[in-house]
C-alpha cells in the first residue's frame, strides 16, 4: 500500500484562523462588535503559561479583545469564582476560558460550572456536555471540534463507518465519541480497562488516540486504509538534554498502514485554538442576537 496522506492541521488551522479574522472585520463593520475572550490562569504551570501566551497572540491576531487574568498558585476557590462572576457581568466578555489544571484547594467542576454557559467557549459545563450529549445546538470542546473538521475535511460523509475513540476524558475521548455519532458513525470508546484494544485498533475505519502514552498505537494495528487522528501531545528527551514531540500512534510505522494521518506536532494541535477563536465568535453573535457572517 502507498504512504498514508498527511493531513495537515497546521495548514487548515489558518485557514481557519483567516476565516475567523474574516468574520470578525465584518461584525465590527456591520454591527460595531469586537468578539473578546478573557483567560484565567491559575499558577505558574509552564505549559499552561506556552498556551495561555499563544491564545492571546493569536486572538489579538484574529482582531478580537483578549484579557489575561493571572492568579497566584496559592489562590483561594472563592477568588477564583469571584472573577469568574466578574467576568460572566462583564458585556464586553463573550467568551470565558479557564486554564486547567487548577490547582488541587480549587474544585475544577464549581469553576467550570460558575461560567455562563454561553460564554463557555471551551465547552465543559455540563449544559453544553449535555447540550451536545442530545443533539442540540452546544458549544463544543475545541480539540474533538479540531478534529471533526480535519475528519469532514479527509473523509466527507462518514456514515456507517467504524470509529474508534482510544481515551475517555470529558475533554477529548467523551465529546468526540459523540460529535462521531452525530456523523453517523458506529462508535467504540477504549480506554485503560479495554480488554483488546489492538484488535478494536484493527476494526476501526477512523481511529482517534487520545491517551497520552507516546507512541502506544502500533502501525500493526491500524486497518489498512484508515483515517487516523492522533491528539497525544508527549514530550521525548533527545540527545543535547532537549525534547521532541510524538503522539500516541508510532507515525513512522502507521504512515505505511493507513490511509491518511495527522502528524504530530502540526495536526490536531493548532486546531485546538484555531477552533477556541472560532468558538468566540459563535458565543458573542449568539450572546448579541446577529448570524455568525458567511466568509469564504
Ligand atoms: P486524560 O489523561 O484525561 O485521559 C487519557 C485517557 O486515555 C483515559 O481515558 C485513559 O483511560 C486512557 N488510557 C490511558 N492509558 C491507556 C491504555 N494503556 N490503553 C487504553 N487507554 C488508556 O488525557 P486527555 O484526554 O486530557 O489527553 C489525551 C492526550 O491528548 C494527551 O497526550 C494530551 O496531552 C493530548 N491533548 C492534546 C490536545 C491538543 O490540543 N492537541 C488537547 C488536549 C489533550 P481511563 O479513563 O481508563 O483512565
Amino acid at each position: 500500500m502507498s504512504d498514508a496522506k498527511i493531513i495537515d492541521g497546521k495548514a487548515f488551522a489558518a485557514v481557519l484562523r483567516g476565516r475567523v479574522a474574516g468574520q470578525v472585520a465584518a461584525l465590527k463593520a456591520s454591527h460595531g462588535l469586537t468578539p473578546g475572550l478573557a483567560v484565567v490562569l491559575v499558577g505558574e504551570d509552564p505549559a499552561s503559561q506556552v498556551y495561555v501566551r499563544n491564545k492571546g497572540k493569536q486572538t489579538a491576531a484574529a482582531g478580537m479583545n483578549g484579557w489575561e487574568h493571572r492568579m497566584p498558585a496559592d489562590v483561594g476557590q472563592d477568588a477564583v469564582l469571584a472573577k469568574v462572576a466578574e467576568l460572566n457581568a462583564d458585556a464586553a466578555v463573550h467568551g470565558i476560558l479557564v486554564q486547567l489544571p487548577l490547582p488541587g484547594q480549587v474544585d475544577e467542576a464549581a469553576v467550570i460550572n460558575a461560567v455562563d454557559p454561553a460564554k463557555d467557549v471551551d465547552g465543559f459545563h455540563v449544559i453544553n456536555t449535555g447540550r451536545l450529549a442530545t443533539g442540540q445546538d452546544a458549544l463544543v470542546p475545541c480539540t474533538p471540534l479540531g478534529c471533526l473538521m480535519l475528519l469532514r475535511e479527509a473523509l466527507g460523509d462518514m456514515t456507517g463507518a467504524e470509529a474508534l475513540v482510544v481515551g475517555r476524558s470529558n475533554i477529548v475521548g467523551k465529546p468526540m465519541a459523540l460529535l462521531l455519532l452525530g456523523e453517523n458513525c458506529t462508535v467504540t470508546v477504549a480506554h485503560s480497562r479495554t480488554r483488546d484494544l489492538a484488535g478494536a485498533c484493527r476494526r476501526a475505519d477512523i481511529l482517534i488516540a487520545a491517551v497520552g502514552r507516546a507512541e502506544m498505537i502500533r502501525g500493526d494495528w491500524i486497518k489498512p486504509g484508515a483515517t487516523v487522528i492522533d491528539v497525544g501531545i508527549n514530550r521525548m528527551p533527545k540527545d543535547g538534554g532537549k525534547t521532541r514531540l510524538v503522539g500516541d500512534v508510532a507515525f513512522d510505522e502507521a504512515r505505511h498502514v493507513a490511509g491518511a494521518i495527522t502528524p504530530v506536532p502540526g495536526g490536531v494541535g493548532p486546531m485546538t485554538i484555531a477552533c477556541l477563536l472560532s468558538n468566540t465568535v459563535r458565543a458573542a453573535c449568539r450572546q448579541q442576537g446577529v448570524a455568525v457572517p458567511e466568509v469564504g
